[in-house]
């Protein structure tokens, strides 16, 4: 499965989830609605589930956390090295820090 597949599949399955869940609460209590509310609460899941096993970007800035302030942009080379690296270790370039 491709990772743009997964990641539209996902945003399907959560859209659909959210109409299925939804329809719960205009107020009938049939078991028809509630099996409805049980399988759109399911397809929420599965599609989250499968947004974040593409390994989207988004998903790995979200879960790599405080790491993400820990590296600066160098101003010769555009790679990413440490917030408090003196040189680029790419390059070899003075970073000056602030
Ligand atoms: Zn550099």
């Amino acid at each position: 499965m491709s990772k743009a597949f997964k990641i539209i599949a996902g945003v399907i399955s959560i859209g659909a989830g959210l109409y299925l869940a939804s329809t719960t609460a205009q107020g009938s209590n049939s078991m028809l609605q509630v099996l409805a509310n049980g399988i759109g609460w399911y397809c929420i899941g599965r599609g989250i589930f499968m947004i974040a096993s593409s390994g989207t970007p988004l998903v790995r800035v979200v879960s790599s956390g405080p790491h993400i302030d820990d590296t600066q942009e160098c101003k010769s080379c555009k790679s990413m090295v440490h917030k408090f690296a003196s040189k680029c270790r790419h390059c070899g370039s003075d970073l000056d820090r602030g």
